[in-house]
């Protein structure tokens, strides 16, 4: 994925081993926990609309399901790599053990670019992957769901070649289906509104009003847009957003100081979030280079897009009146930037915790898949909440109990959870 120099899966590791080190983990666990139980790495051939075959590659990576059956999304991205799908597994892992969901730590990618492939191509790929995996994936063992560039679509074709395979229904497969055909209302929104759920949490431990606040985001997808909905719906004011120009293959920050108009650039974009230029303009918004939306004066900075991209090249860029980090998307963060936002006294809302809304809702839907009863959106969203808060109040609590980084008690209530759930199943004693 984005080619920053800095390996995911090392991030991971390196945030788990200091963790581990503080907690005093013993060296058997630590060895069991800081790499995936189980990969599958696999060819997929797929019939082109050209009529040749193009062979793609696909990845399964599962970190630990000792606390529940494996969960996590499928990415489909030209730049995938396998220690991408491990770092993102491992923090699955530590994201359901935070938010205290009986589920454990999955990852799936493809290296593609669905922006260039067919609806008929993508389809035979999605069905492909699942053909792949079939024996390896299911309901009470490995539960899949969209991640970049995937989406609800996608899920229900694989849904559907599993239950091809296997001559059933098992809508519990997958998470992230249409809603209607087992998916459930509020997992569009869940994970941008869990990211400002935990934000108002923070804001208000802070005596903070949301409404004194501006942020900005990178990123305009599907995390993005609906955190930025949230926030506004706060009182708070979005003045940059940045994201990805599938055309000119660059990325642009979007700019209107005195507040961005969501509904406005949710207008103009398509659907892998990219917003049209010449659209924009014509609306006033200034457009500044990709990485202007982390230099921008704002209290808080919310990189919605991918990992690695504050790193300490471009800490030094951070406005000092940037207050919050509130990490939206996976592994934004590069662990040698953390002591230097420390430093600064930068608070920083962790990924595994803040963005957990989104596989707190595909828990919810896999429940309601079980139960064949689905519940009506405003209850989804009242459970999502609560769920969001406990998992912050735990956390906030801890960090303010040890006097410590929020990413670091995080870590602390995560590993502990899981570990004691490895130790009580005896496979690591
Ligand atoms: P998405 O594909 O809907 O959107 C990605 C956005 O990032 C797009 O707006 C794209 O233009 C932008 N982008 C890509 N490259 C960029 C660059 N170089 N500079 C600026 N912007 C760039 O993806 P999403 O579902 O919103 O996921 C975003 C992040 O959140 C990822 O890290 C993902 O793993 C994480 N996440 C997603 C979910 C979920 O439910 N979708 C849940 C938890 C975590």
């Amino acid at each position: 994925m984005a080619n920053t120099g800095y390996n995911p899966f090392e991030n991971a590791q390196a945030q788990f081993d200091g963790v581990a080190e503080t907690i005093g983990l013993d060296s058997s666990m630590r060895e069991f926990l800081r790499q995936p139980m189980k990969e599958f790495h696999f060819t997929i051939p797929v019939k082109m609309d050209d009529g040749t075959t193009k062979t793609f590659k696909g990845f399964r990576i599962r970190h630990n399901d000792a606390r529940g059956s494996g969960k996590g999304g499928i990415r489909f991205h030209p730049e995938e790599t396998a220690d991408t799908v491990r770092a993102l597994s491992m923090w699955m892992t530590w994201k359901c053990a935070v938010a205290d969901i009986p589920l454990g730590g999955g990852k799936g990618g493809i290296i593609c670019d669905p922006r260039i492939m067919s609806a008929g191509e993508q389809e035979r790929l999605c069905r492909g992957y699942v053909r792949a995996l079939s024996e390896n994936i299911g309901p009470f063992c490995d539960v899949p769901a969209p991640d970049v560039m995937s989406n609800n679509r996608h899920m229900l074709w694989m849904l559907d070649e599993y239950e091809t395979i296997v001559g059933n229904r098992f809508p519990g497969m997958i998470t992230g289906k249409p809603v209607g055909m087992g998916g459930s209302l509020g997992r569009t929104e869940a994970t941008g509104y869990g990211v400002i759920y935990t934000l108002k949490d923070l804001l208000r431990c802070m005596n903070i009003p949301a409404s004194e606040t501006t942020a900005s985001f990178q990123g305009f997808g599907n995390v993005a847009e609906y955190a930025a909905r949230m926030y506004t719906e706060l009182g708070g004011k979005v003045t940059a957003v940045s994201c990805w120009d599938n055309i000119e293959k660059t990325s642009y920050t979007f700019r209107k100081v005195f507040g961005c108009d969501i509904s406005e650039l949710a207008g103009i974009k398509d659907k892998f979030g990219s917003i049209d230029k010449d659209k924009a303009l014509a609306l006033g918004y200034e457009v500044l280079p990709g990485d202007a939306w982390l230099k921008q004066d704002v209290d808080i900075l919310i990189p919605a897009a991918l990992e690695n991209q504050i790193t300490p090249a471009v800490f030094g860029d951070i406005s000092s009146k940037v207050k919050i980090i509130c990490e939206a998307a996976n592994g934004p963060t590069t662990p040698d930037c953390d002591p230097l936002i420390k430093g600064r006294g930068i608070i920083m809302l962790p990924d595994f915790l803040c963005n957990a809304g989104g596989v707190t809702c595909s828990y919810f839907e896999q429940v309601q898949c079980n139960m064949n009863y689905f519940w009506d959106k405003d209850e989804v969203l009242e459970k999502l909440e609560r769920k969001m808060t406990e998992a912050f109040r735990a956390v906030y609590d801890l960090a303010q109990e040890k006097g410590v980084y929020m990413r670091d008690a995080a870590y602390m209530i995560a590993i502990k959870r899981v570990a004691e759930a490895v130790r009580l199943r005896g496979w690591v004693t």
